[in-house]
């Protein structure tokens, strides 16, 4: 017997995944949902989209994927979404000292792009400076050996905003949310059956238990430590970002701008309005956490050990901006921090029932990096998993992926090609002034 739409529903966590979810599932008729979320405020200050923008590209290697980011584009401009959608384009290209493998990536994913009907009147090859100053005439500096493709189809969302959105939406339809000390979920809870376990509810930090029939788990980079079972099939990995704050004239000066992306150093996108904040991301395997004893990487509790930048990142984003933007190039960076989200092996998101609960929990899991643009449709994979036949879920790709062989490295950055380079484990990069964990 599955979930009916009168019983309580618990979602654990208030990031992307989850407030899609209690979208979704408001949106279906399920009537008894509550959100848990452990930070006091949406958008949580722990949640990997709590952030000015993410990139909403359509072409991946991988079709599976450009179709659902086509879906999602069409819901991103709808009324809810709208606001907080801008098809600005992908400025996508490598640098002059692109390593073969960037240059590689880079052309399948321009292949792509070519390949898919709906995608390709948008795109425009671009080899050289000439092109790409036609394409983006604000970038003034040297693009020294650049060469890609800018997409018009692709643009970004401003995720902190879309969030609230989501999260005010929801209140009125009647989802109940729990913050701060009430929403921190300290443990699922389980009760023994005839045939095993399931879950009863959840209990909060302070202490409080609370009851409901089906658990959903979309806690990002914190899942790990909710569902031990859980093991490496997930690890808690991060990339920095940092911010040069601009003056009015030059956020004015460089509005409409394409994201701009080299593959081997980094990307930023088109500064915000309100904040005046320009957005810079360096390209790298990321960070992991790794817990020595038991192998699994977790997401440091603790914000303030994530607040900065490592050296080498900021290195790449000043060179970014020295290619693009020289005039920016020594700029201060403020707003510096890790964000964590959770990684797979194969980048492909975790949407299932957790095994010898019997249906009881379900794991949202698995974003990779690259699940924001999905935020609009998120929930209703979750809906189809509910209502689907067979108590499965019939997406092969997206079912728990069962223990990781113990010899098996649980660092897999450079196995996916999308990204460059291995992951370092946090305590080898953090600044002096910080704890270890
Ligand atoms: C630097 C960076 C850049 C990215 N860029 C892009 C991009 O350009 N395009 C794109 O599509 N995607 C991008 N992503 C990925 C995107 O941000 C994630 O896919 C998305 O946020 C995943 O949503 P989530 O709900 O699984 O996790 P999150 O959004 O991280 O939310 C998890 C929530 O769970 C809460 N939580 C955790 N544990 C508990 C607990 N025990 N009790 C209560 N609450 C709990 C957390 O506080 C958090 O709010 C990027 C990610 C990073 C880190």
């Amino acid at each position: 017997m599955g979930v009916s739409k009168s019983d309580p529903i618990i979602i654990v966590g208030g990031g992307a995944f989850g407030l899609s979810t209690a979208l979704h599932l408001s949106q279906k008729g399920y009537t008894d949902l509550s959100v848990f979320e452990k930070d006091d405020h949406i958008p949580p200050r722990y949640s990997a989209a709590n952030d000015l923008n993410k990139i909403v590209r359509a072409e991946y290697e991988d079709p599976f994927y450009t179709d659902l980011t086509i879906k999602a584009m069409d819901a991103w401009k709808t009324p809810l979404f709208a606001p907080h959608f801008h098809q600005t384009g992908f400025l996508h290209c490598v640098s002059g000292q692109a390593p073969e493998q960037a240059a590689e990536t880079l052309k399948r994913f321009r292949a792509s792009a070519e390949r898919n009907p709906a995608i390709k009147p948008h795109v425009v090859p671009l080899e050289g400076r000439e092109d790409i100053r036609q394409a983006c005439w604000q970038l003034d500096g040297s693009l020294s050996g650049w060469n890609g493709y800018l997409n018009r189809f692709d643009g970004y969302a401003h995720s902190a905003n879309a969030l609230v959105a989501v999260y005010r939406t929801a209140q009125v339809a009647g989802v109940r949310f729990f913050l701060g000390e009430q929403g921190a979920v300290d443990e699922v809870v389980y009760v023994s059956t005839a045939t095993g376990k399931k879950t009863a509810g959840v209990r909060t930090k302070n202490g409080r238990f609370h009851p409901s029939a089906l658990v959903i788990v979309a806690a990002g980079a914190g899942a790990g430590r909710l569902l031990p079972e859980l093991g490496q099939q997930v690890v808690a990995k991060s990339w920095s970002v940092a911010h040069v704050h601009l003056s009015d004239e030059e956020t004015s000066a460089l509005r409409g701008i394409p994201i701009v992306y080299a593959r081997d150093l980094g990307f930023y996108f088109e500064p915000d309005p309100k904040t005046n904040l320009l957005k810079l991301c360096p390209m790298g395997g990321g960070y992991i956490n790794t817990d020595a004893r038991t192998g699994v990487s977790h997401a440091p509790g603790s914000l303030a050990d994530s607040s900065f930048m490592p050296e080498h990142d900021e290195r790449k984003v000043r060179e970014l901006l020295a290619q693009t933007l020289p005039a920016l190039k020594d700029r201060p960076l403020v707003k510096k921090s890790l964000c964590w989200f959770a990684d797979t092996k194969d980048s492909d998101f975790i949407v299932d029932y957790v095994p010898q609960t019997e249906s009881s929990i379900v794991l949202l899991s698995g974003d990779s990096g690259h699940g924001f643009k999905m935020f609009p449709i998120v929930g209703s994979w979750v809906t189809n998993l509910l209502e689907g036949p067979g108590r499965q879920q019939s997406i092969a790709r997206w079912r728990w992926k069962g223990p990781q062989k113990s010899e098996e490295k649980a660092d897999w950055g450079g196995a996916v090609s999308w990204r460059l380079g291995e992951s370092k484990e946090l305590r080898d990069i953090l600044p002096a002034r910080a704890s270890k964990l």
